[in-house]
This record gives structure tokens, sequence and C-alpha cells, in this order.
């Protein structure tokens, strides 16, 4: 059994992330970006080992872009594994499972129908993930498929965090509520923490910064998530790359008056928001921080918004808490900018966190804690690995 090959694949809507592991040592064997799935100018990097291929076939559907994935998997020169049967499961990354599914499952027609009916939920994402599963099932019959969902570990929220202030029955008719996603990640670096700090995760509260382009923050409460800074979409909690964050719903009723569509609207929120839209320069921090660096006062405003409110829902969450062991950053973000990590943190002195500026600055994508030794708080960088959950709970499931 340790001598399982695991593929994880991860579909977005005209994309395939995979990555082939070998789960005795949990290395990853080979691992690419299909893109343009459907559009012209199709594109696949594939990276084996330290060499990469970029290859540009023609890709109409995902079916085929999976078939090109294995064939390079297995090919004379790019290829990790004599041939397919080596595969002993695939591991699929889903992003809604709404409140049926609260950990991963083995992909059975019932877990099919689950994913389904959560469509409406998330409509952008459940079809495309659908559309792996499906090629998946006809290529390789007979090898189990695992879907890991990003939703799932957050199904331990109390309804006290979940529910929105708007009537019930919306909720109960609807499931309009909160769910919040990058559950993955936040249970993978809050397991990492506990490892790191030597502790059992059902003894300590750790707060997780999953901060990428899109970005959540989540209370950890003896290894349960007890609140998370997404809701039942992916625009709210704090400011993003392209997305909003929290806005009073007035704004939206105003600009939905001003006669903007539903689709308009959303593209505002989803596509033109967040440090983008404040900052006009840029959705990628480094561009902004760069420019405001220059002395762009727009993009000083958009990193300040971003600190805040980083720095808001920390203390919100240690609050909900009754207070806080660890707090961990993750993602692009997280692990890279040590401008945002110090001034996210910087005021919270008053509740025992405090930076060590010498192990924060210049610190990128690499373990380590950050926090002085006399910080009551311990403050984390782990580096998130959600693609490696993936499999692992594949491994588990598969068996
Ligand atoms: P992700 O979605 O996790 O890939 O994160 C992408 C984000 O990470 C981008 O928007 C970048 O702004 C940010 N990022 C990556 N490296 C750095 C860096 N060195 N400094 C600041 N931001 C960074």
């Amino acid at each position: 059994m340790c001598k399982m090959k695991i593929l994880v694949l991860n579909c977005g809507s005209s994309s395939l992330k995979y990555q082939l592991f070998d789960m005795k040592g949990e290395e990853v064997l080979a691992k690419g970006l299909v893109e343009r799935i459907g559009i012209s100018g199709s594109r696949v990097k594939h990276t084996k080992g330290e060499s990469s291929t970029v290859h540009e076939p023609d890709i109409q559907d995902h079916a085929q872009a999976i078939k090109i994935v294995l064939e390079l998997l297995t090919g004379p020169d790019t290829g990790v594994i004599g041939d397919l049967s080596e595969i002993t499961a695939v591991g699929h990354r889903v992003v809604h499972g709404g409140e049926k599914n609260t950990k991963s499952v083995l992909i059975s027609q019932d877990v099919v129908k689950g994913i389904e009916e959560c469509i409406p939920l998330a409509p952008l994402h459940n079809p495309a993930n659908l559309m792996g599963i499906r090629a998946m099932q006809e290529i390789l019959p007979g090898v189990p498929n695992v879907a890991a969902f990003d939703t799932a570990f957050h199904q331990t929220m109390p309804q006290e965090a979940y529910i929105y202030g708007v009537p019930f029955e919306y909720y109960e008719k609807d499931k309009v509520r909160r769910y919040s996603f990058h559950g993955t990640s936040h249970q993978f670096v809050s397991s990492r923490a506990a490892e790191i700090l030597g502790k059992s995760i059902e003894s300590i509260k750790i707060i997780t910064c999953h901060l990428g382009n899109g970005s959540s923050l989540a209370a950890v409460d003896r290894g349960k998530s007890v609140d998370s800074s997404l809701g039942m979409g992916t625009s709210c909690g704090i400011l993003m790359g392209t997305r909003c964050g929290d806005v009073d719903a007035s704004v939206l009723l105003h600009l939905l008056e001003q006669g903007n569509s539903p689709s308009e609207l959303s593209d505002i929120l989803h596509k033109k928001s967040g440090l983008l839209g404040i900052s006009g320069v840029s959705s990628d921090l480094r561009d902004v921080e760069t420019a405001a660096a220059k002395g762009d006062k727009r993009a000083k405003l958009a990193c300040d918004i971003l600190y805040r409110s980083i720095k808001k829902y920390i203390a919100a969450y240690a609050a909900v808490m009754g207070g806080v062991d660890a707090i961990v950053f993750t993602a692009g973000i997280g692990e890279n900018s040590d401008v945002t990590r110090k001034a996210a943190t910087e005021g919270l002195e008053f509740m025992g966190v405090k930076i060590d500026d010498a192990k924060n600055d210049g610190l990128r994508g690499k373990e380590a804690v950050i926090s002085a030794d006399d910080s009551k708080v311990t403050v984390l960088v782990i580096p998130t690995n959600e693609e490696l959950v993936i499999a692992r709970d594949t491994q588990r499931l598969a068996k």
C-alpha cells in the first residue's frame, strides 16, 4: 500500500492543475497546469523534477486535457510512471460540498449527486470539478476517486457563526448561510502549527490567515473551525486582489438601483474591486506595495485597508475563542509579504502578539516562527500544501 501513487486534480472552469504523488515519502513526481481549455491558445506546463516543458495542443474539454496529462505522465521524456495502472487513486479538489459533506469522501453516484445539488452555491466551480470527476471515471474505470471539499473543514462552525441576519426561512429553504472556503489549507497549516509547537491540536487555539489572491481567516479552536471570513460566496471578509471584502448591503442595493444588472454587479464585486479597485494599479500585492513605496496615495490606501482588515479579523477571532495561542500566515501574501505580516499584527501587543523583525524581515516561502521569544502568542509562517492534504485523504479513503 505504501507504493501508492496518487493523482491530485484541481479543475477550474477553463484550467486544470495536477500533481502526481508517490505516497512513499509523500514525494511529488510531476505536476503541471493546463490553461485555456476550450479556448484558443491552450497551453500545458508540465514539470518533472526540476525541468519543465511547455506544450500547446488544441484542447477542447477537460476529458481531453486529462488524456494529455496522462500521456505526459507516461511519455518517454516527460513521464514518471511506466503505465497508467500505477495510478492507484485520484483525489479531486471540489469547491462546494454544502452541509452534507463534512470531510473528504470516496466518490459514488450519491456523492456526484450531492456535488450537483451544490451547483447553485458554486455555479462556476462545481460543474468544472464534476467534469474532472466524470472524465477520470471514464478514462480510468475501476480506479477510485476521492472528493476533498473546500467547505468541509468549516462545517464544524456553530450556527451563530454561519447564520446571517436575514429571515431564517432563507436558510431553511435555500441554504443561505456562511460556508467559507480554503478548508484544506486552514486544516493543513493549523495541524502543522500544532506539530511545530509540540502541542496537541486539541489543546490550542489558532488563527489561520490564508492570504492569497483570494483570502480567508479562520478561528481554529482545538482543531475545529469555529468561524471563517468567507461566506456563502467568496467576496466577503478581508480585502482581496479583485474582490471587495466586507461591504454594507446598501452599497450593493445602490449599485443595482443605478442600473447595474446582477451579472454586472457580480463583475464589479469579484473582478474590479479589492486591491485593484482601490489602487487602480494592480490586483497583485507586489505591484501595489511597490507603487505605495513610490508615493502612490491610492496604492498606499489599498495596502492600509488590507492590513487593517486582517488585523480586525485576528482580534475578532481571538475574542470569539477567548484567546489565541498561535497565528499562522500562509498562501502567496502570507508566505511572502513580511510587510503585510508586520503591519497586520502591529498594535496587537495588548493581546500578547509581538513580531521579531529580525525573524520576519525578508522571510519568504519558508516555514518559520516569526514572533519574539517573549511573545505570548506564537506567530508562524507555514507554506500551505492543499494538494498534499488531498493526496493524504485520497490514500486513506482509497485503501
Ligand atoms: P496565491 O493566490 O496564494 O497564489 O497568492 C497570490 C498573491 O500573493 C499575489 O496577489 C501576490 O500579490 C502575493 N505575493 C506573492 N509574492 C509576494 C511578495 N513577495 N510580496 C507581496 N506579495 C506577494
